[in-house]
C-alpha cells in the first residue's frame, strides 16, 4: 500500500476503536515512514474538530518533534545501534501519566538498529504494554526484526509514490549520469562512476548542513557522536535510495532487450535514453550489468570504499 492508503487504514482503525497497540511499518524510516508517523500523531493528539488540522498547538509540536507524550527514539551511536540505555529512559517514560490524557507514542526509526538487549527489554513493554499507548516501529529491514517483536505487531508494508524512493531531483541526476553515453570507452566508463561519487559528495554535504542548522534551532546539547550518526544514517538511506534506482535502470534496460511489457519500466519517463542504452546491447551484457549493481550494492554492504566500488562496478556498465 502506499502512504495514503497506509494513512486512511490506520484513520479506520482509530475511528472504530480497533487501533493496534504496535505498528511495524516496512518503509524507508525516513520521509516514508516518520511522515507516515506524523500524520497518525496529529490525527491521534490534534486538538481540533476536524483532525488533524495540522496547524493547532498538537499538530505542530508533533511536527517538530516536541510533543510531551509523544517519544522518538533513533540510533545515536556511530554504529547505528539504538541501546538498551536509550530503550529503558524511553520505557521510564511511557510508564509515566500522558500530559494531555490522551495517547502516548513512541515512534523507533530505524528499529532494525535495536541491539539485542534493547531488543530484548523493547519485547517485555511490548508483551504488558502500558495502556492507550502506541508504538511505531519504522524499518527498511524487518528481517533484522526479532520474531517476537514482529509477532506482536500490525505489520504495513508502505511504498513511497515511486518505488525508489528518491525526490525528482536526485532521481534526474542520477538518470543524467547513466544516460551518458560512453561509446564503449573505458575512461568514459570510469567518468560515470566519478560523476556518481560527486553527486554523493554533494548529498552528503546537504544532509550535513542540514543537521547542522537544524541544530542551531533546539538542541544546542547534542554530541558530536550523535550528529555524526544523524548524518551518517540519513546519508546512508539516501545511498540506498540512489542504488535502487541505479539497480532499476538496467533492470529496465534488461526488460527492453526481452522486448518486456512497457509498463513493466520503472524509469518510464527515460524511456527513449533507456531505449538508446539498450540499442544492440546484447541478453548476456545486460543481465551481467544488473549482477554488476548488485555486486556494488554487496560491496557497499559490507562498507568498501565507495571510489573502489565505483571504480570496479562502472568498469562494466555501459
Ligand atoms: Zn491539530
Amino acid at each position: 500500500m502506499n502512504a495514503d492508503q497506509a494513512y486512511s487504514y490506520i484513520e479506520r482503525s482509530v475511528a472504530a476503536q480497533r487501533l493496534a497497540q504496535a505498528y511495524v511499518v516496512v518503509a524507508p524510516p525516513r520521509g516514508v515512514g516518520d511522515a507516515l508517523a506524523i500524520r497518525v500523531l496529529m490525527l491521534l493528539n490534534c486538538t481540533e474538530k476536524d483532525a488533524p488540522c495540522g496547524c493547532c498547538r498538537a499538530c505542530l509540536s508533533v511536527q517538530d518533534r516536541t510533543h510531551p507524550d509523544v517519544h522518538w527514539i533513533e540510533p545515536q551511536m556511530k554504529s547505528r545501534v539504538i541501546s538498551v540505555k536509550q530503550m529503558r529512559g524511553i520505557q521510564k517514560q511511557i510508564y509515566e501519566t500522558s500530559f494531555s490524557g490522551g495517547w502516548k507514542a513512541c515512534v523507533i526509526i530505524g528499529a532494525d538498529c535495536l541491539n539485542p538487549s534493547a531488543a530484548n527489554a523493547f519485547l517485555k513493554t511490548l508483551e504488558e504494554p502500558p495502556e492507550k499507548t502506541l508504538f511505531l516501529l519504522l524499518t527498511d529491514s524487518p528481517q533484522r526484526l526479532l520474531p517476537t517483536i514482529i509477532s506482536r505487531c500490525h505489520r504495513m508494508t508502505v511504498t513511497g509514490g515511486d518505488g525508489d524512493g528518491l525526490d525528482d531531483d536526485l532521481r534526474t541526476a542520477v538518470t543524467d549520469i547513466l544516460a551518458s553515453r560512453t561509446g564503449g570507452g573505458g575512461i568514459q566508463r570510469l567518468a560515470k562512476g566519478d560523476r556518481l561519487a560527486t553527486l554523493l559528495k554533494a548529498v552528503k554535504k546537504r544532509i550535513s548542513d542540514e543537521e547542522n542548522a537544524a541544530l542551531d534551532d533546539e538542541e544546542a546539547n547534542v554530541d558530536s557522536d550523535t550528529l555524526a550518526a544523524r548524518v551518517s544514517s540519513r546519508y546512508l538511506e539516501v545511498r540506498e535510495a540512489i542504488m535502487r534506482s541505479i539497480l532499476l535502470w538496467y533492470r529496465d534496460i534488461l526488460l527492453l532487450c526481452c522486448d518486456a511489457d512497457p509498463t513493466w519500466i520503472h524509469h518510464g519517463v527515460s524511456t527513449e535514453q533507456l531505449e538508446a542504452s539498450a540499442a544492440g546491447i546484447t541478453y548476456r551484457n545486460a543481465a551481467a550489468q544488473v549482477r554488476a549493481v548488485e555486486q556494488m550494492n554487496r560491496q557497499l554492504g559490507m562498507n568498501m570504499p565507495e571510489p573502489l566500488v565505483f571504480t570496479v562496478g562502472f568498469s562494466v556498465l555501459d
